[in-house]
């Protein structure tokens, strides 16, 4: 089985050359009793947070702390959707099709005692592709974070970041379902016309044309924001906590600006958070576990009517995977990044 890993640790922006591919070979026949499972990969995740796994950590004041790290040589793991080539797990049977922890590799061997982290897939309504976007984590991400956290009502004001990316996208769809006035930022204009065109964002803008962040969102929100979903940290945060309104709410997602520079962190003013009483709060998808089903249940039921467009950037082959890593620090998705592995 072929599988991509790091060369070395990756400090800064990851580069294609940063990576390689190598080979282990895997055996088909399974131990009885060891509840083992062999899964083809067919559609894998590609994460910005994986970046923060791959630096070296004592180089590095960067937060790889807060998630396994990886070593060069190492298989890189991942969301993903698969199918099942050999089972000794009696949950599982060949050519039963599974989400949850892969890897960038063609083969995966999911020990039993791992087992936890895959599950199956009993429905083929959708494209296999969309359960590692907005019904996977990206979704639960977008979920959990806008309605646990943002704690939204009707006719609130929303600004979102990376808005025309994985979590982003979602987030605003969420917020125009539930009747908010939403505005999301992105990098280029495509981007900021898929929000607008196809989304139903109130506005966007592209905030690489813009010097000064802080006016610029003010004029997208004369009244004020009232919640706030962090996908980017640094400068953004900053202008978004100085519009916000009177208890405020700011959900940290992530802080992508920040995973490739060691040295940018934003620095909102506090003085706002206490004068407006403004709650910023940072999350894990993993927090809102015992809400996937219903958050499964409510989101397929918004796709399945309509109600809901799912933004994929599919991309294809394990050799195409640096690529697509390399491209999300640099803003090539739009949607979630996806890369195919394998046909079914
Ligand atoms: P995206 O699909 O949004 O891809 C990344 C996008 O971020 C790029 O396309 C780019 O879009 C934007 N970006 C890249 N570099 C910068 C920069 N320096 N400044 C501003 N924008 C930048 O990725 P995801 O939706 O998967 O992830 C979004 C955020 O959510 C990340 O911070 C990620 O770590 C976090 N996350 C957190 C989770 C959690 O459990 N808390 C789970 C999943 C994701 P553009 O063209 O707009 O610049």
């Amino acid at each position: 089985s072929r599988y991509v890993t790091i060369k070395h640790h990756i400090n800064g922006a990851p580069k294609q050359s940063d990576f390689e591919v190598q080979t282990v070979t895997l055996s088909l026949s399974l131990d009885p009793g060891s509840n083992d499972v062999l899964v083809k990969n067919l559609y894998v995740s590609i994460d910005p947070y994986q970046l923060n796994r791959m630096k070296d950590y004592s180089a590095s004041q960067m937060a790889s702390k807060y998630a396994l790290a990886v070593l060069p040589g190492q298989a890189i793991n991942s969301y993903g959707v698969g199918r099942v080539v050999a089972s000794a797990n009696p949950s599982y049977i060949k050519d039963d099709l599974i989400v949850g922890l892969i890897g960038w590799e063609e083969y995966t061997l999911v020990r039993g005692e791992d087992a936890i982290m895959i599950r199956k897939l009993d429905t083929t309504e959708f494209p296999l592709s969309y359960h590692v976007s907005t019904l996977g984590l990206s979704g639960l991400t977008a979920y959990g974070g806008f309605f646990n956290v943002c704690k939204p009502k009707k006719g609130e004001t929303v600004f979102v970041s990376a808005a025309s990316g994985s979590v982003g996208n979602i987030v605003g769809q969420y917020a125009k379902l539930l009747g908010c006035y939403v505005v999301g930022c992105a990098g280029t204009k495509q981007k900021v016309d898929l929000l607008t065109d196809k989304l139903g964002f109130d506005a966007a803008f592209n905030y690489k044309e813009t010097t000064d962040l802080k006016s610029t969102v003010k004029r997208y929100f004369p009244d004020g924001i009232d919640m706030y979903f962090d996908n980017v940290g640094g400068e953004m945060l900053e202008a978004a906590v100085e519009n916000m309104n009177m208890f405020g709410r700011v959900a940290v997602c992530g802080v992508i600006s920040e995973y490739t520079d060691a040295k940018r962190r934003a620095g909102p003013n506090m003085l706002d958070v206490v004068y407006k009483r403004i709650t910023i709060q940072g999350f894990l998808a993993a927090d809102y576990m015992n809400d996937f089903l219903d958050f499964i249940s409510k989101t397929s039921d918004h796709i399945r009517n309509g109600r809901m467009h799912v933004i994929e950037d599919i991309s294809h082959s394990l050799e195409s995977i640096p690529l697509a890593f390399e491209g999300l620090f640099a803003g090539d998705n739009i949607g979630k990044k996806i890369v195919q592995i394998a046909d079914i």
